[in-house]
């Protein structure tokens, strides 16, 4: 179900229980300020998913409260990611779902990296 991103930060959600070690995770990446992960259902050949560490719902309080270091942080790891991975000579979409209309289903700030295969035009 896509959730409110105006509600307040749940800490038993699914990606703070990875951030804790509670939950096992493809790791591909991790620094003080971000955690990468293959994700569980993939929907392309490569599709990692690159969260902050940092307890944000959204890009929304992300954008509005987060540090500059953490922004900056996460932005960082995002781009290295895709490198580590082979990624930006192909090419790939970055994405985050926000809220209800995003159809974000994990409260906790992530971005999707999807490549591997020439993906097509935007959206559905
Ligand atoms: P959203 O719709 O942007 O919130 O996407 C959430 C993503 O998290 C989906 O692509 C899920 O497949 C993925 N996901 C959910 N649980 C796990 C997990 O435990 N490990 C890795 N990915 C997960």
């Amino acid at each position: 179900m896509p959730i409110d991103a105006t509600l307040p930060y749940d800490d038993a959600n699914i990606f703070a229980r990875i951030l804790r070690g509670e939950i096992p995770c493809q790791k591909v990446f991790e620094d003080d300020f971000a955690l990468a992960f293959h994700d569980i259902a993939p929907q392309a050949p490569i599709h990692i998913l690159v969260i902050p560490k940092g307890r944000y719902v959204s890009w929304d309080d992300f954008s509005a409260t987060a540090s500059e270091a953490e922004i900056a942080g996460f932005v960082r790891a995002v781009g290295q990611v895709a490198r580590d991975n082979g990624l930006v000579a192909p090419g790939y979409r970055l994405l985050a779902n926000i809220g209800a209309h995003g159809h974000q289903e994990v409260p906790h700030l992530h971005v999707h990296l999807f490549g591997g295969r020439p993906l097509g035009a935007m959206l559905s």
